[in-house]
């Protein structure tokens, strides 16, 4: 099918739905124009004339020489008040690099629009151009914030598209395929490996299949229904994001213990048998963790630079799968390395009996506190106490959600905690079980130096803590650290998230 670009990398529309809808503009609806002079010239430069003018000729090839000089005129034509260059940058050949850059997508996305869709997508965006840009809000300025904003919107964090797929299409095939009941005569408890207040986790064995499992139990206390059907929730969620279920657990159902119980026994592959938190303890560590993540002692470097390797890649490992966690909308809140189990050459994040769902409010509330603050931020809640309760309608949860995302980023909850494990990981002094108890001392000098790490190691360095693997590789683990572990700021920014720190120069070096 011919296609024609009708602006600068915006998305193309095919000939015969254009003239179709021309065909009905001009057949049914006697509708005024709006159209200036300069911005009909401006469309006609563009190549858009053809849309709702009689005056184009401009074919695409034209088009492409033509655009360059063109669009500097016509940006300042519809945006009088906006600069045209921000630091000897030119904001209009950004913009339409910009855009040529989206075009393939645009374009390939519009094609797969029903019939319907793209004649009607094609006419506004004829009208919107006709108007010069004025036909939403009356001003070109505005109906570019307007665009950013949506644009923002529709791709921000926790993604409403990909909620409105996961909740309409891909829980129900969950629900139908993947949910599998197990029959609880074939599940054989074979020991403990957790006894949490709420919930205690056995090694068990499908007997049916000789499958090694991992099974958790709501205890009967109060609250810890309700935990185990969130987890269950979460877990399931997770199950059914492909690219963020690679680093968690592997989640294979459920089954009741007695007919009608409260909440279901849940059941994971059992796929290895060490946390990072056994692992930090040990006096061998960094070596005994080289073992499994090399198949064997690196030796060579001198020990800080060991440390350094071993915790840039738990914690390159850590912050991905955070990250991914994020993107669909889950904040874990109780990241810490007894939550880090070792399977298969990489540690997978477990235990998601305290995580909370923004896409959907499942498992937020705003004045519950936490389970297991050893390894919480300052600040305690995801979100501020303020924010009220989401609403009950789950459409418009996910609908605001971006907005509440954008302004409160309640994922810096989780890389704080990341932040702590890597310290730990790189500070022997940090190395104990209970050294993050938030009536330690760790965390009560932390406190008193507000959270400012430097001001805290001017404390403790002079009397022997090492922080040698911090400062190995140009001291770039040492300002990782720093911008992980802080406080936020009034305006609920100031530390790095999970996606972001993934970039900082400490995971390019060697
Ligand atoms: P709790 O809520 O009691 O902390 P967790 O889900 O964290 O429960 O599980 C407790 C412990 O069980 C973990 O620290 C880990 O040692 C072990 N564990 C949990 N899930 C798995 C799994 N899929 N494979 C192996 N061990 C696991
Ligand atoms: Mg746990």
């Amino acid at each position: 099918m011919t296609t024609t670009a009708f602006a600068a990398g915006a998305v193309a529309v095919p000939r015969a739905i254009r003239a179709g809808s021309r065909a009905h503009r001009r057949g049914s609806i006697a509708r005024p124009r709006t159209r200036t002079l300069p911005r009909a010239g401006f469309l006609n430069d563009m190549g858009v004339g053809d849309l709702g003018s009689s005056s184009s000729s401009a074919s695409p090839v034209d088009l492409a020489s033509s655009i360059g000089s063109a669009v500097g005129r016509t940006y300042a034509d519809l945006f009088p008040d906006l600069p045209s260059e921000v630091l000897g940058v030119s904001v209009p050949g950004t913009a339409k690099a910009l855009a040529d850059a989206a075009k393939p997508a645009t374009d390939a996305a519009f094609q797969t629009l029903p019939d319907d869709a793209k004649s009607g997508l094609a006419d506004w965006w004829s009208r919107e151009v006709d108007s010069g840009f004025t036909l939403v809000t009356g001003n070109a300025e505005y109906e570019l914030a307007l665009a950013v904003l949506l644009f923002l919107w529709a791709t921000g964090r926790p993604g409403v598209f990909g909620g409105a797929f996961d909740s309409y299409f891909a829980n129900a095939f969950d629900a139908v395929l993947l949910n599998k009941k197990f029959d609880k005569d074939s599940v054989k408890v074979r020991g403990k490996l957790g006894d949490g207040s709420f919930g205690s986790v056995s090694y068990a064995e499908d007997t049916g299949t000789g499958r090694d499992l991992v099974i958790k139990q709501a205890k009967s206390v109060q609250g810890a229904a309700q935990l185990q059907n969130a987890e269950e929730y979460m877990n399931r969620r997770v199950r059914r994001a492909p690219l963020v279920a690679g680093g968690c657990a592997k989640y294979l159902g459920s089954y009741d213990v007695v007919e009608g119980a409260s909440s279901p026994t849940l059941v994971w592959a059992f796929e290895g048998d060490v946390t990072l938190e056994e692992l930090i303890v040990r006096n061998d560590f960094p070596m005994c963790a080289e073992e499994l993540l090399y198949g064997g002692e690196r030796g060579g470097d001198d020990y800080a630079k060991r440390t350094s390797k071993v915790a840039k890649s738990v914690l390159r490992n850590l912050l991905s799968t955070l990250a991914g966690l994020h993107d669909i909308g889950i904040v874990h809140r109780d990241v810490k390395p007894a939550n880090l189990v070792f399977m298969g050459r990489k540690f997978k994040l477990v235990d998601f009996g305290a995580a909370a769902d923004l896409r959907t409010g499942k498992n937020y509330e705003p004045e519950q506190g936490l389970l297991d603050p050893f390894y919480s931020p300052p600040e305690n809640f995801i979100m501020p106490e303020r924010i009220p309760a989401p609403p009950p309608l789950r459409p418009l949860t996910a609908s605001l959600s971006p907005l509440v995302w954008g302004a409160f980023l309640p994922d810096l909850f989780d890389s704080f905690s990341a932040g702590l494990v890597f310290l730990q990981m790189c500070v022997p002094q940090l190395r104990g079980r209970k050294v993050m108890d938030p009536n330690g001392s760790f965390r009560r000098l932390l406190d008193e130096n507000n959270y400012d790490l430097r001001k805290w190691r001017k404390v403790v360095e002079p009397q022997g803590w090492d922080f040698s693997a911090l400062d190995a590789n140009l001291g770039l683990g040492w300002d990782l650290a720093c911008r992980l572990v802080c406080k936020r700021n009034f305006l609920q920014r100031g530390r790095l998230g999970c996606n972001t720190a993934l970039l900082h120069p400490f995971f390019w070096t060697p």
